[in-house]
This record gives structure tokens, C-alpha cells and sequence, in this order.
């Protein structure tokens, strides 16, 4: 079928209700509808579904989507059910499904009526569902989450390994990778397991020229340091990050103490009081939430003004995950984290507990969160560095707007130190 500019932009207007395109998203679609194979990387809130699911929508036969969350897969597929009067546009295929649930989903795939087929990895290795869709038309098949390939990601899942040789057991056809997870490791990892060493790739900027990034030394006074921290925002929103449930109870009570309104969040406590304080914080009803990492995926807040690490998270992508839950709305976020070399110390401990392999790679992972706290350059050079991207720390968007470049550490300092370990090397040696 041919497609031009012009039904791309109606079919987005028609299906989407949106009236443009964001960052990278039509490239995207072109190249998709071109057959190429394709990669892309946009952070989390860039778009990358919508990525996917236009061109499964107005090409012929089944687009298949690997996902590794069902409550992900469930939403997205009632979103795209809500665009049609065919229910069956948008099926989900996983073990909660009984034979009658999965009979219907394979007539309608049958039927040509399935544009999007959301499928769990592990899913995708049954036999009689390779068999079936291996004599179906399948447009292409998209990972989402696709760092999970990488024991470099955040959130490694084996199953992922499986997928190129099921993809190529099903039909040739093309891959399309997507993730927010940019450093140049986890990237290499998805091509390669993938088989599409020459993807076409986007990849969107990392950089939130708004977020500013801060570190502070953590004292035994951090708890006051955090309380006059947050009375800066008074009637504002924010997050603190604890790593362990025990510290969020407690400064939680701290900053109810101090007249903050505060309240926990963590995976010890029930569903319904998670709920309860997640509504709050989103009708404002309290101003911080603290909380472990339980809290955050899918919280969309616009108007978060900081988050505060009381602990340093395992990585930097940990870090720029949390962080980035503030100035979503494009207003500014201070992003505080404590840091002591103590805590560090902590997480390596964690790890000794795991296999060598995860060791060593939490080991590195955790070296460069070290650097990043330790480091005197501009911390957004550094950050994006990570994430394999250049940044003018002169001239780039948001170059001011972090501790090190706003109160640069005096250079001086650091000479007269060289000077002085220089003599003693001397010393020593004399
Ligand atoms: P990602 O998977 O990259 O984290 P999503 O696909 O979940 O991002 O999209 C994030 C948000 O952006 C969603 O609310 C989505 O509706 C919105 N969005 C996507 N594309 C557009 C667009 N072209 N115009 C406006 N909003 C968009
Ligand atoms: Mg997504």
C-alpha cells in the first residue's frame, strides 16, 4: 500500500486525536512502513508506542508487540479497542487466557480484523502459538522494553533471549526494538540479540533542561537538611527516595513531625493504602510522597517540583528514571541526592549475595554512580555522557542548571592539593 505524509497525518488525527507529530515519531512510522528494521530510543513519556501501534494500524495484517508487563499490555490494548467498533483490532495474548479466550483471538487474527497482538515473551514460546501465527500475515514485530535483552538493563528477563530465533521461526519479518535504556552497553546487547545489527536508528535526546541536579554530602544532619530543603517549596509537590521501607517510615513521620505534609509509600504496605496515598498525592491532598522504588512507574504528575534521593539509587539509569518523574510539565525540577561513600558500601553488600556476573556488573554499574556524585564537571554533561550523548556544557539546553556549574569548586584548591601530594611523594622518597 502506499502511504504519504498526508494519511499519516490523518490516520494520527483519526486514531490518536493528535494533531502532530512528537520528537522523532514520524521517521519512525516511515521507516516502519518502509520495512526496515528499527530501533528506538526515547525516554520514558517520549511517544515510543505510538511509534508501533500507527503503522500496525493502517498496514495489512497482524503487528505483533512483546511487552513484559501485562497491566501494561491490558491498558494499551483497551486504548486501542476504545479507536474502533471491532473489539478484536487489539488482542492480548497470555497464560490467563483460557482455550475459549485464545480461540477467539486466533479467528480474529484469521479474520484480518487483529492490527495489534500484545503477547508476554513467554507466551511466545508455545508451540501451538508459533504454529498458528507462522501461517498468519504478521507486518512486524516490535519489543517494547527491549533493554530487557540485556543483562546491562535494569530489569533483565531472560525470555528475551528466545525472541530473535521465534521471530525468525514465525516469518522474516521486520524487528523494531524500543527502549528508554540508552547507555551504549545495553544498546549493543539489543541489536546484537536481536539480529539487527543495522537497524535504523533514533534515538531522542536524553537531556531534561529543566531538571536541576544537585549532590550534597550526607551528615548525620540529612534529615534536617532534607526538612529545609522541602520548606523551600512550601504547597509544593515532591519525591523523596528511600532505599529501604523502614527510612521512608521514618522520615515520613519526621516531616509530618515538622508540619510537612508527608505520607509513605513502599511494597510493604496493603494495596488499598498504596492506592490511597498514591490518590493523595495526585489530588494534592499531601504535598510529598516518600517512598521506595515501588513508587513511580506509571505515576504521571506534571507539576512534581523535586525529588530528593536520601539514598543513592544502584545506577544511573535508576537515577534518571526517578529524577525524571519531576517538571514533567516543562517547569523546574530540583533533583537533591545525598551521597556518602558509606552508602555505596551498603549496596555492595546487597550484591555480594548474587551471582558473580550480576556482581560484576552491579559492581560497575555502582562505579559510576560514584563518579557522578564525586565529579566537579557539569553533572548533565556527565549524565548524558552516560547515555552516550554529547552535551556543550557552554552552550547546550540547561547547562547552568546543576550545583557544579552554578558554584564551580575552585581550582585552586585542587592544585595546591597536587602541590602538596607531589612533596610528599618527594618526601617519601628522598
Ligand atoms: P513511552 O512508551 O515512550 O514512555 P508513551 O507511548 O507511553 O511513551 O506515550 C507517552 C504519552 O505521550 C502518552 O500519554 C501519549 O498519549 C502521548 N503522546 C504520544 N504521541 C503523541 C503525540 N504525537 N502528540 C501528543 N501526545 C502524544
Ligand atoms: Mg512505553
Amino acid at each position: 500500500m502506499r502511504v504519504t505524509n498526508l494519511n499519516l497525518h490523518d490516520a494520527l488525527k483519526q486514531y490518536f486525536g493528535f494533531s502532530k507529530f512528537k520528537g522523532l515519531q514520524e521517521d519512525v512510522i516511515k521507516s516502519i512502513i518502509n520495512k526496515e528494521d528499527v530501533f528506538v530510543i526515547m525516554p520514558t513519556g517520549g511517544g515510543k508506542s505510538l511509534c508501533y501501534q500507527l503503522p500496525a494500524l493502517i498496514q495489512e495484517g497482524t503487528a505483533i508487540v512483546v511487552s513484559p508487563l501485562i497491566a501494561l499490555m491490558k491498558n494499551q490494548v483497551d486504548a486501542i479497542r476504545g479507536i474502533s467498533e471491532d473489539e478484536g483490532i487489539a488482542h492480548v495474548l497470555n497464560s490467563s487466557l483460557n482455550k475459549g479466550d485464545v480461540a477467539r483471538v486466533m479467528n480474529d487474527i484469521k479474520r484480518g480484523v487483529t492490527k495489534l497482538l500484545y503477547v508476554a515473551p513467554e507466551s511466545l514460546t508455545k508451540e501451538e502459538y508459533i504454529d498458528f501465527l507462522k501461517t498468519q500475515k504478521i507486518s512486524f514485530v516490535a519489543i517494547d522494553e527491549a533493554h530487557c535483552i540485556s543483562e546491562w538493563g535494569h530489569d533483565f528477563r531472560p525470555e528475551y533471549r528466545n525472541l530473535k530465533n521465534i521471530i525468525k521461526r514465525i516469518d522474516n519479518v521486520p524487528i523494531i526494538g524500543l527502549t528508554a535504556t540508552a547507555t551504549p552497553k545495553v544498546q549493543e546487547d539489543i541489536l546484537k540479540n536481536l539480529g539487527i545489527t543495522n537497524a535504523t536508528t533514533y534515538k531522542a535526546s536524553f537531556n531534561r533542561p529543566n531538571l536541576f541536579y544537585e549532590v550534597r554530602p550526607k551528615t548525620k544532619d540529612v534529615e534536617k537538611d532534607i526538612i529545609r530543603f522541602v520548606r523551600r517549596f512550601k504547597d509544593k509537590s515532591g519525591i523523596i527516595y528511600c532505599l529501604s521501607r523502614k527510612k521512608v517510615e521514618e522520615i515520613a513521620q519526621v516531616l509530618q513531625v515538622n508540619g510537612i505534609k508527608a505520607l509513605p509509600y513502599h511494597a510493604g504496605l496493603d494495596g488499598k493504602t498504596r492506592a490511597k496515598h498514591q490518590d493523595m498525592f495526585l489530588m494534592e491532598d499531601v504535598d510529598v510522597v516518600v517512598a521506595t522504588i515501588a513508587f513511580g512507574m506509571g505515576i504521571d504528575k506534571p507539576d512534581v517540583r523535586f525529588v530528593i534521593h536520601h539514598d543513592i539509587p544502584k545506577s544511573l539509569e535508576s537515577y534518571y528514571q526517578e529524577t525524571g518523574r519531576g517538571g514533567r510539565d516543562g517547569g523546574e525540577g530540583h533533583c537533591l541526592a545525598f551521597y556518602s561513600y558509606k552508602d555505596i558500601e551498603k549496596l555492595e553488600k546487597f550484591l555480594s549475595g548474587k551471582p558473580v556476573a550480576e556482581q560484576e556488573i552491579g559492581h560497575a554499574l555502582l562505579q559510576e554512580v560514584v563518579s557522578y556524585a564525586e565529579t566537579s564537571m557539569s553533572r548533565r554533561k556527565f549524565l548524558l555522557h552516560y547515555f552516550g550523548e554529547e552535551f556543550d556544557e557552554v552552550n547546550g539546553e540547561g547547562a547552568d542548571m546543576d550545583d557544579n556549574v552554578r558554584n564551580p569548586k575552585k581550582k585552586v584548591e585542587a592544585k595546591n592539593e597536587v602541590k602538596i601530594l607531589l612533596e610528599i611523594i618527594r618526601d617519601t622518597k628522598e
